[in-house]
């Protein structure tokens, strides 16, 4: 059973998405509203979730590629030194 919007009473079954910036003292991140699309009353919002997967995407993966890139570094001056052999 789809819920009804509290504005507009008609039977909501998608919502519209909208980004939008919540700032707070400790800084400013990716929000998301949540609307009807009948009325566009807002219905719901929060983090944004796929500014959130990426935020945690980028910030895990950075050390990861710069370990990949030291070890890389290193196979190189290995293989260097074999070759001089
Ligand atoms: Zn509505």
């Amino acid at each position: 059973m789809n819920g009804k919007c509290p504005k507009c009473n008609n039977i909501v079954t998608k919502l519209q998405g909208h980004t939008v910036n919540i700032v707070s003292p400790n800084g400013t991140w990716v929000g998301a509203t949540f609307s009807c699309p009948h009325c566009s009353a807002v219905l719901g919002a929060g983090i944004d979730p796929i500014a959130l997967k990426d935020a945690v995407v980028s910030e895990t993966s950075a050390p990861l590629v710069a370990e990949i890139q030291n070890l890389q570094a290193a196979v190189q001056h290995l293989a260097s030194q074999l070759a001089r052999r």
